[in-house]
């Protein structure tokens, strides 16, 4: 057992290499068997929990294991462990998702489910220049990045591409960051593909694969669909290459980190949609929360009204109301004469926002939190603190 101190120093991150092409007919194959498991387990649970005639039962990952004993003698390519793995994941999946039935995995056709294999850790071996798994040698790219390393559980995993990768969780030690240089930050995450701080800072991730777009778009018209998964692929790297930078940048600058709220389901219903789910916030969220806490700083999410409209110097709502004004990039405050960037506007007034005292309900121990008082709470705002580190 590791003690509370090196657990303190090491955090859990997912190694994802990928795995060379000899083995990925025989990776298909298992696919295949895997998927039998999973939905031998769909339906066998199901049936437990809604059975003819009998009392209901809701069956786990143990249940399940004492249900297959023998089973491994039926396949060509996993084993029990593998088998055992699967039932696990099921039941923690199901559990999960508080369903009495999850989706069937599919083995062919267009809706065919992507290849998953999970393993435990003692499954995959190290044996000379490549790994053991199931009595069958694997190699990987990138090798040298597993020496001396301790892995947990894993799986492999295929992309859409028909790529297969092996990816592992692996503990590693935690890289100590120096100290923030300023103190706090707001930022907006627009409607559009856009990011920005309330220090006037953006980032347009678009930029850097909206040029991809037009080549995906070709190879579709061609009936190239191999080539524009390839460039799909391309295209989500180079977006998140872009928002991994963004997001160590801003958790290396600032110490305490407020983003306002998008989780609102108005944005998605609106013809922007499109930006709006495929910039991924919620991963740039991710991000910032465990990158945060991974260097001592504070992140908090700041639910907050009208931020777009909100005149950042005045507080007067003369900014662009509606939705359909979304165009308007920027403006200018009829009160006090301002001239402000819309995403930027945004970002202060977030800013402004978190740093008025937090919820009443006290369950926030950021370190630069006011003390909570609740004559001074502003009933309009709610802010919950989402990760702090000590
Ligand atoms: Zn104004």
């Amino acid at each position: 057992m590791a003690s509370a101190a090196e657990r303190d120093s090491t955090v859990i991150r997912t190694c994802r290499l990928k795995v060379k092409t000899e083995s990925h007919a025989w990776l298909e194959a298992s696919a295949v068997e895997v998927n039998q498991v999973w939905n031998w387990a769909n339906a066998t649970s199901y049936k437990a929990a809604y059975p003819f005639s009998g009392s209901r039962r809701w069956l786990s990952g143990y249940d399940l294991d004492g249900l297959c004993v023998g089973a491994s003698r039926c396949f060509k390519h996993i084993g029990s462990d593998t088998i055992q793995r699967v039932n696990a994941v099921f039941a923690a999946r199901r559990q999960q998702f508080k369903k009495p039935k999850l989706r069937w995995r599919v083995s062919k056709g267009p809706k065919r489910s992507l290849g998953w294999i999970p393993f435990k850790a003692g499954q995959l071996k190290r044996k000379g220049k490549s790994l053991r798994f199931s009595g069958k040698a694997f190699r990987v790219f990138e090798r040298d990045s597993l020496q001396e390393v301790r892995w947990k559980s894993g799986c492999f995993a295929q992309d859409a591409v028909g790529d297969w990768w092996l990816c592992l969780a692996v503990e590693r030690a935690l890289v100590q960051t120096v100290a923030a240089s300023r103190e706090l930050v707001g930022l907006d995450l627009g409607l559009e593909d856009t990011v920005a701080t309330s220090d006037g800072d953006k980032l347009e991730p678009g930029h850097f694969y909206r040029h991809i777009e037009q080549k995906i778009a070709q190879a579709r018209r061609r009936g190239h669909i191999r080539q524009a998964k390839r460039l799909q692929r391309t295209a989500t790297r180079c977006r998140q290459d872009a928002l991994h930078k963004y997001s160590r940048k801003i958790v290396d600058r600032y110490q305490s980190i407020l983003i306002g709220d998008v989780n609102s389901p108005k944005p998605v219903k609106t013809r922007d949609s499109k930006f709006a789910l495929r910039s991924g916030w919620g991963m740039l969220k991710t991000q910032l929360q465990y990158k945060g806490q991974q260097a001592g700083r504070s992140v908090r999410i700041v639910h907050e009204s009208n931020t777009a409209r909100t005149c950042s110097s005045c507080k007067a709502f003369t900014g662009p109301s509606d939705l359909r004004m979304l165009a308007v990039r920027i403006w200018v405050c009829s009160k006090c004469g301002d001239i402000h960037d819309r995403d930027v506007n945004a970002a202060r007034n977030i800013l402004s926002a978190g740093r008025c005292p937090p919820s009443a309900n006290g369950n926030e121990s950021s370190p630069t939190a006011v003390p909570t008082s609740r004559t001074t709470v502003n009933p309009r705002l709610r802010i919950s603190t989402l990760t702090v580190a000590a």
